[in-house]
């Protein structure tokens, strides 16, 4: 029996990973953490009879305490306890933005592998990740599903024979536009194929996730940038694809459905039952591919450049992210706003070498201060 702690248990991938690890004989629950959802939090530990929570808001951990007799920890340290006294052989990280990224250091560095659907680790912290895995032998195994499939696909090549990583994109809710001033917030959270969390759900709107997941492609399996593409597949049927120096391309497909790389990498290297339906090609009719459009969708460009910049530049990239899509959720940005302020916080915080998990900590603070003033700077009086 593999047991999982789950980060994040509250959120879209986090409910799902429950799913996955209640119709599974091979998987067991030893613990669960959140933000501040507590009453979810709660209902999920009595439910799949967990004994410990963490809750990263105090409050909301008071609150628990309150209404349940299970151990509650509080904080973000009291996440990091759990993560390293829960005797975890795997640990899902779930957690929205750059708060994940000390989860996942703190796992490997205690040797407990790690399911990773929290990207911000990788574009934050790509290379000190990396190298922690490697000097640690924890693995990373990859929950979002582009990524999950070029494990499926790379995994059984020899070295030097992958040419090229393709990631395909949706295109999200503004595919084909080439004007995106005047998007409402409801507009920009009605994603045409996947049903995730607001904030991935801005960033697919906005292209910016496609860009997040190339930079984990590149730290993920150690390919630089001019061999990691992106083609526009509105189906998300296709979730990726290799291309190999004998002339082959070969394509991981599947209905949209976060429970299967769920699945696969919480059972890996096992594979197990999901309740799904056979991907049925005749019935889907279609599969069309295009190039995506850079000069539309400036985040796509903005988080490659960053990506080929390095050091700093990611970890700007996503702290400016994170407070111009929360601006934007909030209505205090236009949805082109968020390309402008990202823009403007890299130009003002030239990349710097990163050498220790802390420069990152601290440039995150300083793009949040500075991507904050963008904003009150773009705020309709
Ligand atoms: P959600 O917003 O739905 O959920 C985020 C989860 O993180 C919630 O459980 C939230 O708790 C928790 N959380 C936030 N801050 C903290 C913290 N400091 N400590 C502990 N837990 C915290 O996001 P998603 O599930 O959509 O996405 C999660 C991650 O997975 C993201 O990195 C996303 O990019 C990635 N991903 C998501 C996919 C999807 O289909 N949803 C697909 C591929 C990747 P609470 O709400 O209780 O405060």
């Amino acid at each position: 029996m593999k047991k999982v702690l789950l980060l994040g248990s509250t959120g879209s991938i986090g409910t799902q990973a429950l799913e996955v690890v209640a119709a599974s004989a091979q998987l067991q629950v030893v613990g669960l953490a959140a933000g501040a959802g507590w009453e979810l939090a709660v209902e999920q530990a009595r439910e799949h009879g967990v004994p410990t929570i963490a809750l990263a808001d105090d409050r909301a951990a008071e609150r628990a305490r309150e209404s349940w007799s299970g151990r509650v920890l509080s904080g973000e340290d009291g996440v990091t306890e759990l993560i390293a006294t829960s005797g975890a052989d795997l640990v899902l990280n779930g957690i929205v933005g750059a708060a994940g990224l000390a989860s996942t250091v703190v796992a490997l560095t205690e040797g407990i592998d790690v399911a990773l659907a929290n990207k911000e680790s990788l574009v934050v912290g790509g290379e000190l990740v990396m190298a922690l895995s490697e000097a640690t032998g924890a693995r990373l195994l990859p929950v979002d599903s582009e990524h999950s499939a070029l494990h499926q696909l790379v995994g059984r090549e020899a070295p030097g024979t992958v040419e090229k990583l393709v990631l395909t994109a949706s295109g999200g809710p503004f595919r084909g536009r080439e004007d995106l001033s005047g998007v409402s917030v409801e507009d920009a959270l009605a994603h045409p194929t996947w049903r995730m969390g607001g904030r991935i759900t801005i960033d697919s709107a906005t292209l910016m996730n496609k860009g997040f997941e190339a930079i984990e492609a590149h730290h993920l399996f150690a390919v630089s940038y001019e061999r990691i593409d992106v083609v526009v597949h509105p189906q998300s049927l296709v979730h990726s694809l290799i291309h190999l120096n004998d002339g082959s391309s070969l394509a991981h497909l599947g209905y949209p459905d976060m429970r299967v790389p769920i699945s696969y990498a919480l059972h890996f290297p096992e594979r197990a039952d999901v309740d799904v339906p056979q991907l049925d090609l005749a019935a889907a009719g279609e599969l069309t591919f295009e190039a995506p459009d850079p000069a539309t969708f400036a985040c796509l460009r903005l988080a490659l450049e960053a990506g080929e910049t390095g050091g700093t530049a990611p970890c700007v990239l996503n702290a400016a992210d994170e407070v111009a899509v929360a601006a934007f959720l909030d209505g205090r940005i236009p949805f082109t706003g968020i390309a402008a302020v990202i823009e403007r916080v890299l130009e003002e915080m030239p990349a710097q070498p990163v050498t220790h998990f802390e420069d990152l900590f601290a440039t995150d603070i300083e793009a949040r201060q500075r991507s904050e003033d963008q904003v009150r700077g773009l705020t309709p009086a």
